[in-house]
């Protein structure tokens, strides 16, 4: 089997561990491909960081600081805390030892005119994720977030003045508690998708849409020119899991971003919001949490196939079970 991922950062990595998993019991042999959400992307103290692509790699090569969920295992923060000694801003970001490393071979090899796919395959050499894992796109598309200037400054009519800031000072800095009136996708339009990712969309056994961040992680992948309409018209079934349980994000802060965009934070708002591949949206199956189980008939009405299932990733016997729901979610949609 041929599967690809549209993935974010922890909650697609989380699941595509507990995918190889299952597809290791069940169907040895298979592919797993991996579209990495760039969007998150940001140039630190002159490095190029891509949080969401190191996620993935990390997780799934044995290097991710279990604690956190972001970063690596055994990190120290020296180099952070020097550039904070200095005055240095931002300072809030959280660039750790080990990982500048990553970061530095990434930097180097941009300037040497690789692009990011191949500086990624490069990088994964080492973690043998197990997976390939692709960009979405190879061109600078970064989140930003437009907010009511942090100064609280005015305009002469006292309205509060708009700013747009990169979607990590947003999240991180501000721990996404300032109000987003907007997201914008900053190179968005000229974005074209990375090399073989329609490809691996349109000739996949089966796609999957983790439970990963609806608006900033799969919504930006969607946003690529290009991949949204591959998810609507490739031949595999397309089957996505709900990111929000009991009306809330299992981690994080998606309820912001959801509310941003004027969606619900409820498993059959996201799934509305995707919508239907009969009606020109990108699911046909929806997988949500047993405890969003009466939600099952609206989700079923828009034309997507919905079960109510247990979506907690605590361990890995867990989310591989998820992914066995996935597996059969699409084995009955193959069959029809
Ligand atoms: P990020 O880029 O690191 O923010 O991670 P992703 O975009 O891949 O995933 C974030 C989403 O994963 C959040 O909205 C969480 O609610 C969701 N998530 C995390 N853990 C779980 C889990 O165990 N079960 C479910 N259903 N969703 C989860
Ligand atoms: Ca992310």
């Amino acid at each position: 089997m041929q599967i690809t991922v549209l993935a974010g950062g922890i909650g697609g990595s989380r699941f595509i561990r507990g995918l190889q998993r299952a597809l290791e019991q069940d169907h040895p042999g298979s592919q797993i491909t991996v579209i990495g959400n760039t969007g998150d992307d940001i140039w630190i103290h002159g490095l190029r960081v891509c949080p969401d692509l190191d996620t993935v790699m990390y997780t799934l090569g044995g290097g991710i600081s279990a604690e956190r969920g972001w970063g690596r295992e055994d990190e120290t923060f020296t180099v952070k805390d020097e550039l904070a000694a200095y005055g240095v801003e931002p300072s809030w970001f959280g660039l750790g030892d080990r990982d500048i490393a990553t970061h530095l071979i990434r930097t180097q090899s941009l300037r040497a005119g690789y692009t990011l796919t191949d500086v990624t395959a490069a990088l994964c050499e080492r973690w043998q994720p197990g997976v390939r894992l692709l960009p979405m796109s190879d061109d600078r598309a970064e989140t930003h977030v437009v907010v009511d200037d942090p100064s609280g400054a005015t305009a002469p009519d006292g309205a509060p003045l708009r700013t747009a800031i990169h979607f990590q000072e947003w999240w991180i800095r501000y721990r996404a508690e300032l109000p987003a009136h907007e997201f914008i996708l900053v190179g968005i339009d000229e974005a074209r998708p990375g090399p073989d990712v329609l490809s691996t969309i349109s000739e996949a056994d089966l796609v999957i849409l983790p439970p990963s961040n609806p608006v900033v992680s799969v919504g930006t992948i969607l946003q690529v020119p290009g991949i949204a309409e591959a998810v609507r018209t490739t031949s595999a079934p397309v089957v996505g899991v709900s990111p929000i349980v009991g009306g809330a994000p299992v981690r994080g802060m998606a309820d912001a971003c959801l509310r941003t965009i004027g969606v619900e934070t409820t498993a059959a708002a996201v799934a509305a919001h995707y919508g239907a591949r009969s009606a020109e949206g990108v699911l046909d199956a929806w997988l949500m949490d047993t405890r969003d189980a009466e939600q099952v008939p609206a989700v079923e009405a828009l034309g997507i196939t919905t079960r109510a299932v247990p979506t907690m990733m605590t361990d890995i016997d867990a989310t591989a079970a998820l992914a066995r729901e996935c597996l059969s979610a699409g084995a009955v949609l193959a069959r029809a």
